[in-house]
């Protein structure tokens, strides 16, 4: 498999604004924001879209809801609110091919198609 953006991110190929790391999960700050914050968290194991998500690796997910909440915390956004968006496939708009959350807050957000 050919190395993701964010692979080559955590790889230090690429730079960009980390906001959080550990063994296992990266948060970075996302390159063309939505929002006033804008980040997204994502799995070191590179996983291509939430389809590829079994019974062996589905901790992975709670430890990403986990870094959001505790960046939407950080970051001030917890009690005013804040979207939390997995995408998958191209329908779902998803544009690099490696599981990724966003977290997007820091303005009233619209639910629009
Ligand atoms: P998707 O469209 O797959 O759900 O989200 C991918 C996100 O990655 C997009 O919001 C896009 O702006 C962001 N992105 C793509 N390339 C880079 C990059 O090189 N650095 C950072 N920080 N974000 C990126």
């Amino acid at each position: 498999m050919e190395d993701s953006i964010f692979t080559k991110i955590i790889k230090r190929e690429i730079k960009s604004e980390i906001i959080f790391e550990n063994e296992k999960i990266m948060a970075i700050k996302d390159i063309n924001p939505q929002a006033p914050i804008h980040f997204l968290i994502f799995p070191k194991e590179q996983i291509e879209t939430i389809n590829e998500l079994t019974s062996d690796n589905s901790e992975l997910i709670s430890q990403i809801i986990l870094t959001a909440t505790e960046l939407a915390r950080k970051y001030n956004v917890a009690e005013k609110g804040y979207r939390l968006v997995m995408n998958c496939n191209d329908d779902g708009g998803q544009t690099v091919p490696h599981i990724h959350c966003h977290l997007i807050a820091g303005k009233r957000l619209k639910w629009e198609f």
